[in-house]
């Protein structure tokens, strides 16, 4: 299986085309569930309804979620079997800008797609990944659904945790950590829970988080926390709304 596709660039639904076929490899290698699959079709049903771009209103999130990484004292990036198949080497170079643990954290958790991902991760350029010893619990979920590294997500005051499942965004909210929480729906529990919800596709928002924080890495500490405060989480999903309600489709 390799990772040439055969998409003709003009096609108007290239970027999402390419996205499936990355997500089709995923499960192939073992490092996406087949729940996986379709949690990728219902967020591209929601990125066709938001015009498959970034908009004004996502980029400001994302742009509050990198000062929130910037300022935290221990930030970690979740990662599962969508996100390590879809933007691996995103995740790392966001990792690296801010200074980031990465953690693989499965909802459906096999010793076996755990090491597969661990080890995609690394083929991506990261050098630590968490997620393997599992020696602590998010309270309130299901022994398996509830590990994670004692040194990692539990310790941590601030995680991003892309594609995630609205049971464990709540519990991670309930232990009083910043969330930051990129989901295509804005109406899905995750996107509700968040500190700061990036209604936005997984593929353009780790990019792009991390060119504002290496835009924000030289700003003195009362200026981001100043970027921190303004946000408006209720709005930010309210923007989301009335973009998909008020969208021109093609
Ligand atoms: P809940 O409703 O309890 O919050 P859920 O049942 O929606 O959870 P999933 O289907 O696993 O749980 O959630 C996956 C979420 O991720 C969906 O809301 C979907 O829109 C979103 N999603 C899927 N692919 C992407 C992507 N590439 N980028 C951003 N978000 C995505
Ligand atoms: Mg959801």
């Amino acid at each position: 299986m390799s990772e040439h596709v055969d998409v003709p660039e003009d096609h108007p639904r290239y970027e999402s085309l390419l996205t499936r076929h990355r997500i089709e490899a995923g499960v192939d290698r073992g490092i996406t569930s087949r729940q996986g699959l379709i949690a990728q079709g219902r967020g591209e049903a929601f990125d066709y309804l938001l015009g498959e771009r970034t908009t004004e209103s996502a980029d400001e999130a994302e742009r509050v979620a990198a000062a929130h990484l910037l300022l935290a004292d221990h930030a970690v990036l979740s990662v599962n079997g969508n996100v390590a198949a879809l933007a691996p080497e995103e995740t790392v170079t966001l990792a690296e800008a801010t200074g980031a643990d990465i953690e693989v954290n499965l909802f459906n958790r096999t010793a076996e797609r755990m090491q597969a991902i661990v080890d995609h991760l690394r083929e991506h350029g990261a050098t630590e990944v968490k997620g393997l010893a599992a020696d602590a619990r998010i309270p309130g979920l299901s022994h398996e659904r509830g590990k994670v590294d004692a040194d990692g997500i539990h310790d941590a005051d601030v995680v991003l945790v892309p594609l995630e499942d609205g049971d464990r965004a709540e519990a991670l909210a309930a232990m009083g950590k910043t969330e930051l929480v990129v989901d295509l729906n804005p109406g899905s529990r995750s996107a509700r829970t968040a500190t700061v919800p990036i209604v936005d596709n997984i593929v353009r928002a780790l990019p792009n988080m991390t060119a504002h924080a290496r835009e924000l890495a030289d700003i003195d500490e009362a200026t981001l926390r100043e970027v921190v405060e303004d946000f408006d989480a209720e709005r930010a999903l309210d923007d989301a709304e009335r973009e998909i309600r008020s969208g021109s489709f093609e």
